[in-house]
Parts: C-alpha cells; structure tokens; sequence
C-alpha cells in the first residue's frame, strides 16, 4: 500500500508524506487525500480481531506493519439513569485516552519512514499516547508540555522512555516551542493538532459506533479543544454515509470549557473562524485550546451536521466527574464535560421542556475519554 499523500486545506498543495511536512508553505493546515477503500461486508468485519485495525480499509498505513496494542472497539454502555444515552469507554485504551486511536497510527507511519526524532506538544495524553506507542518501535520521542501538566501524566511520559520539556506559560506557549524543534530536518512532528494522520486514526471512534449501534446514533456529543476527536468522528460518518452504511450523520455537539471557549464564542457569533479568547484556567485541562488550528475546520463540520457548541462552568465538571464516579467511572475532569453537558439539558427538559433537543433525543453517544488516574490527587 502506498502511503496517501497530504494536501493543503487552503492552496492544495501536495506533499508526499516521506517529506514530513507538518504545514503548508502556504501557512494551510494539511488534509489526507482521499485514499479510504469500501469497507468489507458486515458478516466479514465482525469475523476480524476487536481492534481499531478492524477497520484497515479506512486507515491510511498498513495494516500488516500496524505497531498495535490491542487499541479500539472500546466497550458502548447505556448510560445509567438517561435513557437512549450511550457512554463509549475510550479510558479504556492501552495508554488509557482515546489518543491512542491517532498515535497508533502515527507510530506505524515512523515505524516505515523512521526519522531521527519525534517531537509532540501535548496537554498530556497525546504525548502519553505518542510516547508508549514509539517506545515499541524503538524511536526516540521529545514531548513539550505546559509546566502545570498532571504529574501522573508526565511519570507515564517518562515511564516509555521520552524526554519531557516543561515549557513555563499556557497551551499555545507550548506548541510554539514544539514547532521550533519540529522545523529541524528528519524530524517527524507527531503532532495530534497537525498531522492529518493523526484524524484517520481517531475516524476509528465512529466506524465502532456504528458497529456497535448496529446504525449511527442521532447525537454525538464530544469533548473540543483541538477537535481531534471530533474531526474523525465527523470524517467517519462521512465515510459511512458515502459508503451508504448509514442514512444520515449524526449531529455533532461539541463541548467546550467555560473558561476557554473560542469555537462555542464562534457558533454564538456566527463566525468562520474562531477568534482568539482570554482564557482562564479550567479543570478541564485536555480541552483548554486557546487558538485550535484546525478551528475553522471544527466550525465548518459542527455546522453541516445541523450541530452546536456549548460551555459547561468548572463546578459543572466537577459535579460530573463526581456523578460519573458514583456510577462506577472515574475519569479525568475533562472526560466528565460532555457527561455536564447531557445531565444539565436533561434536567433542562424535565423542568421546562426547553433542553437542547440534540441532547434530549432518543439516541445520543458520549465518550470518557480520559481515566482519572491520570490527574489523581
Ligand atoms: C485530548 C483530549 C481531549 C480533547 O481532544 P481535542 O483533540 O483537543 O479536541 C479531551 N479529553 C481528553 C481526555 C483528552 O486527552
Ligand atoms: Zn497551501
């Protein structure tokens, strides 16, 4: 299989992906090139190993060089106490996020194109994810994270074999010196934001929803900073429905943190693109993207799913994470957002009628995306 090539969202440019391009010259952000191949007739897939890989067709590098830890078809429960709600389990993950759907990925791209280093900038669990998932192919890996970053997730970092650079100020301080040490030649700059790769891997999220729902569900609710998540399930119910497996996509609601939200500030404002925010600092660490690269790639795709952003406070989260916790899940506060989100339209609509409907329908999936181990105190 030839690896697909990437192409500017702004210019279309191409670029082969051996050039280990992260931008374009053109200051565009990259996209894969369509490369997705049909899935293979229901009673064949259910026949493949409960991983991500189940899905080959869809992933733009080999199946048979994968650097794999088992990663995927994380468990779809009903949430208890809200009917017609799911919860996708995506803690449950070899490193313990959902970002292990996207570094898998990019592991196996390093893995055949072996440059000297792999850079990451991370909140924290990409990093993680990036860092165990090179340790298996022996390639060395520098991950940049804001100084303020869990120390539950800096000892995972370490614990694979990274060098961890604290970087002293916010998130964007952070990815401005990844992308210093990125411009270096035979760098590969394994970043979730930048590296399209990356979404064909997190697409994976939607693929098993709708094999685990047996069709798409009416809602998906996701956590957004950076929209890495949210990119790929919006890509892969795309792919679906090109496909014709399933009827029409979901509505995407995306959830932001009240103290950093541009994309909800841009749906409130009708903008194209988000602008940047004052933001403060929020529980929801994994979510606090000041300036999301890929923003107006967000907004674009929130918007054609007939979708919405909204906030939910800190004492929102905290209440979440601790009502998940009662029931069994404990998660990092950024995985109890889209849990907020859910319970407070609910309670909306049993007071007065008035929840956001896309989030009182009958059929609704929310992922945990984070374990709670992560950020333990
Ligand atoms: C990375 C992460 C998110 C947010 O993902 P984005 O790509 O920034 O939208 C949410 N929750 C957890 C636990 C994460 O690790
Ligand atoms: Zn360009």
């Amino acid at each position: 299989m030839n690896l697909p090539g990437l192409r500017c969202s702004l210019c279309a440019k191409s670029y082969d992906v051996t050039e280990l391009a992260w931008l374009c010259s053109c200051g565009g952000i990259l996209d894969v090139e369509p490369f997705a191949q049909p899935l293979p007739l229901r009673n064949t897939l259910t026949q493949r190993a409960p991983t991500l890989w189940r899905y080959c067709e869809a992933v733009p590098v080999p199946e048979d060089s994968s650097v794999s830890m088992g990663e995927g078809m994380t468990p779809l429960v009903p949430a208890p106490g809200l009917r017609g709600a799911w919860i996708k389990l995506d803690f449950l993950m070899p490193t313990l996020s959902f970002k292990d759907r996207g570094a898998t990925v990019l592991a196996t791209l390093a893995k055949t194109i072996r440059p000297e280093l792999l850079i990451v900038d991370s909140s924290g669990n990409a990093g993680t994810a990036v860092a165990a998932y090179a340790a298996r192919v022996d390639l060395p890996v520098e991950i940049y994270v804001p100084a303020a970053t869990s120390p539950g997730k800096l000892a995972q970092m370490r614990a694979h074999g990274a060098t961890v650079h604290l970087v002293d100020g916010n998130r964007e301080d952070t990815a401005d010196a990844a992308a210093d040490a990125a411009g270096k030649p035979d760098v590969l700059y394994a970043s979730h934001v930048y590296h399209p790769y990356f979404l064909h891997g997190t697409k994976t999220y939607a693929y098993e929803v709708w094999e685990q729902l047996g069709e798409a569900p009416r809602t998906l609710v996701l956590p957004v900073g950076n929209g890495t998540l949210l990119l790929g399930a919006y890509l892969g119910f795309r792919e679906l429905v090109d496909q014709g497996l399933v009827r029409s996509m979901p509505t995407i609601v995306g959830v932001q943190a009240a103290g950093c939200a541009p994309l909800a500030g841009a749906i409130d404002g009708g903008w194209r693109e988000p602008q940047r925010v004052q933001s403060e600092p929020t529980v929801a660490e994994g979510i606090a993207i000041a300036t999301p690269a890929r923003g107006a790639q967000i907004l674009a795709a929130v918007r054609a799913t007939g979708g919405t952003i909204v906030t939910v406070t800190d004492a929102e989260t905290m209440a979440a994470k601790a009502d998940l916790a009662a029931r069994g899940f404990f998660v990092e506060p950024t995985s109890a957002v889209c849990w907020a989100a859910l319970v407070r339209a609910r309670g909306d609509h049993a007071r007065s009628g008035r929840g956001l409907t896309a989030l009182c329908a009958e059929s609704v999936v929310i992922p945990l995306c984070g374990a709670g181990l992560k950020s333990a105190q």
